[in-house]
């Protein structure tokens, strides 16, 4: 299976959604290593690209819409990290109509190093990329192995999820939290959880897609 322009939008409304429904609990993370308004930007980045992908033609236009919108609402260095995140992702779906799950994978490789690139901060330095990275690398092993693209989410999903409950045990080099040094250690990092809500709410998507498919060619 792969997945379409309308597929990618109706995930960008899902992250939308499951990221607003946790809007009062980035906010709170943040206030504890930052300047407690992760929740409040990151929603209203979303919010706005849902708007922004109404009239995307192809795989590319939705992520890339998305990057623009998240760099030009967020602002800062989230907005800019965030941003880079789905321009390199949509970079890389460019020539394609849909996307695989191969593709899939590869987009959010390079979107990961495209946040290393900008943000300069190293898995273990707290921080989203602590989430990220370990989705991406489920993502890769899942396409070597051929494993269903529903499988593969829902690896990548608890793989995220994993990736940030252990930025708990770090500090902090980059980012507001670098200020907090060791008081930042018992404390999730709020854009990690981000992403962690990001991949679960994508896989949520597509595991709920394919029953509601299923049912409907049952009753055929
Ligand atoms: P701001 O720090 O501008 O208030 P947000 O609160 O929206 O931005 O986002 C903070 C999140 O951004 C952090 O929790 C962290 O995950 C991420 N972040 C900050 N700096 C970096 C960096 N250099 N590299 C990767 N991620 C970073
Ligand atoms: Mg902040």
């Amino acid at each position: 299976m792969t997945i379409t322009t309308d597929n990618l939008k109706d995930m960008v409304k899902a992250i939308s959604t499951a990221l607003s429904d946790s809007k009062s609990d980035l906010n709170a993370l943040d206030s504890e290593l930052g300047d407690g308004d992760h929740g409040t930007t990151i929603c209203a980045g979303f919010a706005a690209a849902v708007n922004a992908i109404e009239e995307a033609q192809t795989p590319s236009e939705v992520l890339q819409k998305t990057a623009m919108t998240l760099m030009n609402r967020m602002g800062g260095s989230s907005g800019a990290l965030f941003g880079t995140l789905f321009l390199r992702a949509a970079m890389t779906v460019k020539e394609f109509d849909d996307v695989s799950s191969e593709l899939f994978g590869a987009m959010w490789q390079a979107g990961l190093e495209g946040v290393i690139s900008r943000g300069k901060a190293q898995p273990g330095d707290k921080t989203m990329v602590d989430a990220l990275s370990p989705a991406v690398a489920s993502l890769a092993q899942a396409s070597t192995a051929g494993t269903s693209l529903g499988e593969a989410l829902r690896h990548a999903a608890s793989a995220a999820a994993d990736g940030a409950q252990a930025t708990a045990n770090m500090q902090a080099k980059y980012g507001r939290a670098r200020y907090v040094g060791e008081r930042a250690v018992g404390h999730v990092d709020a854009g990690a959880k981000s992403i962690a809500l990001m991949f679960g709410a994508m896989a949520d998507y597509w595991a709920q897609m394919n029953a509601a498919e299923e049912d409907s060619n049952g009753e055929a």
